[in-house]
């Protein structure tokens, strides 16, 4: 049984997975306290017309049959899945969706294979380009995505600090806008492993780690960790499909 505390499903330890951010701000202080820090800023910017705060400058569309999609085509299971790039936070949309084509063969293991994928890039005001609850529940709400969304931004205001935080059905009852989501900070190493890793917590909706060598849900993300074993893909095949968020392939 999982703690619901531990669902968030954070990437790396705090001491590995600092952001630049937090490592000059020093020791972590408590996750509601930063909150509230970003809510001052979301109130200054709240004169700011809702409707010319967020502008849809691309949208990429890869079918789940297209070869460049991975093993999608071949899958048990079909997720269908959503990339979101802000401008300006340092993604390049082109690696973006590279790194998410990867990660669809890391899902192979467990049948599942992402697609169709789809990659929006939106610009908007600078208080979008940072993970921050209040700010990024409106963001996810505006952005009007489909489920599970992958949110590509410049860094996290949360302390602890993470790379990438995953927000599931279980640790989302007062951010609801934000279940089923990813945010993955700009300068996260081995992002095909993450952008996996975190879907698991997210499809499977638990924060639960493996001490496993070679597991991809190590807290320790690297490359030579990107196996799952049978008893993982169950859980996260049945989860996944009680919230809908996996389809059966046709
Ligand atoms: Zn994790």
């Amino acid at each position: 049984m999982i703690a619901l505390s531990a669902t968030a499903g954070p990437k790396r330890p705090a001491t590995r997975g600092l952001s630049t951010a937090a490592r000059a701000l020093g020791a972590a202080g408590a996750l509601w306290v930063a909150t509230g820090a970003c809510c001052a800023r979301a109130d200054e910017a709240s004169s700011v017309p809702e409707a010319a705060t967020l502008r849809l400058l691309r949208s990429v569309v890869v079918p789940a049959s297209d070869p460049a999609g991975g093993d999608a085509a071949a899958a048990k299971y079909r997720l269908p899945l959503e990339l979101a790039v802000i401008a300006g936070s340092g993604w390049s949309a082109d690696d973006v969706l590279a790194a998410a084509q990867q990660a669809s063969r890391l899902l192979a293991q467990c049948g599942v294979g992402i697609g169709p994928l789809r990659l929006s890039e939106f610009d908007g005001p600078a208080r979008y380009r940072n993970l921050c609850t209040l700010v990024s529940r409106e963001l996810a709400r505006r952005a009007n995505l489909g489920r599970p969304a992958l949110f590509f931004v410049a860094d996290t205001r949360h302390r602890p600090a993470f790379d990438a935080e995953a927000i599931g059905r279980a640790n989302s009852r007062t951010r609801p806008e934000m279940a089923d989501t990813v945010w993955i900070t700009a300068g996260t190493r081995d992002l095909a492993i993450v952008i996996a890793h975190e879907l698991v917590h997210v499809l499977a909706d638990s924060g639960e780690h493996s001490d496993e060598p070679g597991n991809l849900m190590r807290e320790d993300t690297a490359p030579e960790n990107a196996r799952l074993t049978p008893d993982q893909c169950r859980a996260l095949v049945t989860k996944a499909q009680a919230n809908g968020l996996l389809e059966r392939a046709p």
